[in-house]
């Protein structure tokens, strides 16, 4: 193992601050979705979700079709990271995808999580369910 030495007392500060045209230089955060090929993936990282390796829970979410899946991820990641590491899971089978609809997407909770495990079924009544107005 090789470490290098660093010399950390000059560290160059040649740099100024300028004025940048754009309020905040960031990575790309939204991606194409490998199931419907929208441009809609989004990332999300809970930092204050972790488990007992350190790592953080990433929520990556499709706006288009719906796509919903977690990974534990670490911390230093980047919604960038965490895309093509789910894109490799995803095309290896190797993580498990749901699909949330977009009424359920704001107001998903864990209690809903748990129990939508079975996914269909069907009511009674068919589409008309409510007939508001
Ligand atoms: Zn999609």
């Amino acid at each position: 193992m090789v470490l290098w030495v660093q010399d950390l007392g000059r560290r160059r500060r040649k740099y100024r601050k300028r004025q940048l045209l754009r309020p905040q230089p960031r990575l790309p955060t939204v991606f194409e979705c490998p199931h419907c090929g929208a441009r809609a993936i989004s990332v999300e990282i809970k930092k204050k979700e972790r488990n007992e390796r350190g790592e953080v829970k990433a929520i990556i979410r499709c706006g288009n079709c719906g796509l919903y899946a977690e990974m534990w991820v670490p911390e230093i990641f980047q919604p960038v990271d965490v895309y093509s590491k789910f894109l490799d899971a995803y095309l290896e089978g190797r993580i498990e995808v749901k699909f949330l609809k977009k009424a359920e997407e704001r107001t998903i909770s864990l209690e809903e999580l748990g129990a939508e495990e079975t996914g269909f079924e069907t009511g009674e009544g068919g589409a008309e369910s409510e007939e508001a107005y």
